[in-house]
């Protein structure tokens, strides 16, 4: 390979790394032959400069293949996956695997940790008491063959390349970028085998993308390289502005994606899992997209998805039923509104900071995470509240970070006379038609 810091130099001045040269970067990172420290200059260089259509397929691919490249054939039947672009509060794969495996499509789920101000799958499953995510290639088809879905983690060998990048990422200030987003997602995707991809692209204040643009600038690349790929692969653009559901940290959401499951769940938070569980069942096959939502809707309503939860979760080694998931932090205290008013806006990153300054992410990459650390909303965007009324309430096991944590959160707040206008859920669906 060329030397490492010539390609950093390359791309910090703005050029573009031919095929060769990224295939070699991502082999030296997966071997660790590349030091951390050249591997986030590198970063940095790409954060700045970005990647051209050609340098993300080859990025992707690379890494895709810088691993196993996971055979789903042991599993029956039509495969469906679903990756969200990060967002604050997002617990909808808990609810969908459920779902879409109720209706009889299989979910071979393969989640990722925490990043920056969002939560990651993996941490939130694994604080439900017992619950392993950690599986052979032959542990994770034999339960999704006899149980219909499995959320793992990613294997050591899967995307190892990822798995490093993703990491240094986090802490670098490096994640915001369509080509670095596109290869990290698509990689994982394109490894772990389904025949259905579903991107749920989170466009916002508490997004990767700021605006819809950005959003569906991503979803593009992301449908692109899928499709190309010969995968069934359909993003829809979904609004991050502010949490979804009032649940902010791992066990605090697991919960409210149980809530979900027994038809008592949030109504933004429920739509979203209806829609998003609606689109994998279409793309599987099952009917027509409002047959799909349906169906959806049916499975939570007839408590098939419910029971189907406590299936999967048992064959992962956990109990939704257990003492510890519903523990609570030492600390749980009321954040008070400063003035009375409508909330106009809510700096959805900054609740997910706030929530991290509380314990529910990681500050390094050796932190670990307090499964019941986090924030419970009281209210969001566009409802009414009366100075010293709760805003949210905060779970901490670290009372001496409440203050500082505070600020942050209630820097976020837009207070104004009138009612603001409601955004959309979704602002639209890309397909390949769309390229
Ligand atoms: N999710 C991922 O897997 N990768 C990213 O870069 C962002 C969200």
């Amino acid at each position: 390979m060329q030397r490492m810091a010539d390609i950093i130099i390359k791309k910090r001045d703005g050029g573009v790394l031919s095929k060769e040269e990224i295939v070699g970067l991502v082999s030296g990172v997966t071997d660790g032959s590349v030091p951390d420290y050249q591997t986030a200059a590198f970063l940095m260089a790409v954060y700045f400069k970005g990647m051209s259509r050609e340098e993300t397929v080859a990025l992707t691919l690379a890494m895709a293949h810088s691993g196993e490249m996971a055979d789903l054939s042991a599993i029956e039947g039509i495969k469906a996956d679903k990756h969200s672009t990060g967002g604050v509060g997002d617990k909808t794969t808990l609810v969908l695997a459920p779902i879409v495996a109720a209706c009889g499509v299989k979910v071979a789920k393969m989640s990722g940790r925490g990043l920056g101000h969002t939560g990651g799958t993996v941490d939130k499953i694994e604080s439900i008491p017992g619950v392993t995510t950690e599986f052979t290639p032959e542990e994770f088809f034999a339960i999704v063959n006899r149980v219909g879905a499995c959320v793992a983690g990613q294997s050591g060998n899967l995307a190892p390349a990822d798995k490093k990048l993703y990491a240094l990422r986090d802490v670098t200030g490096t994640i915001e970028e369509v080509s670095l987003i596109a290869g990290s997602i698509m990689s994982k995707k394109l490894a772990s085998g389904s025949d259905c991809i579903l991107l749920d692209v989170k466009t916002g204040t508490g997004a990767f993308m700021k605006t819809v643009d950005d959003a569906k600038r991503l979803a593009r690349v992301m449908v692109g390289i899928g499709t190309d790929a010969g995968k069934n692969t359909v993003a829809l653009i979904t609004d991050m502005n502010s949490p979804l559901g009032f649940a902010i940290g791992s066990t605090l959401e697991v919960i409210e994606a149980i809530d979900v499951l027994r038809g008592r769940g949030p109504d933004d938070l429920t739509e979203m899992c209806m829609q998003l569980a609606g689109n994998m069942l279409y793309q599987a096959g099952k009917g027509n997209l409002d047959e799909c939502i349906a169906l959806a809707k049916e499975a939570v309503a007839s408590g098939k998805a419910f029971a189907k939860l406590k299936e999967i979760i048992a064959a992962q080694g956990g109990d939704i039923d257990a003492p510890g998931l519903y523990q609570k932090a030492s600390v749980i205290s009321d954040v008070l509104s400063p003035e009375s008013g409508y909330i106009g806006g809510m700096n959805t990153e900054k609740c997910g900071l706030a929530s991290v300054v509380l314990g529910a992410g990681r500050e390094t990459k050796e932190s670990s995470i307090d499964f019941h650390a986090g924030i419970m909303l009281k209210k969001k965007t566009g409802d009414y509240v009366e100075k010293g009324e709760a805003l949210a309430e905060f779970h901490t096991n670290m009372p001496e970070r409440v203050k500082d944590a505070e600020e942050l959160f209630l820097s976020g707040f837009k207070f104004q006379d009138t009612k603001p206008a409601a955004v959309p859920l979704i602002y639209g669906r890309v397909t390949k038609e769309d390229l």
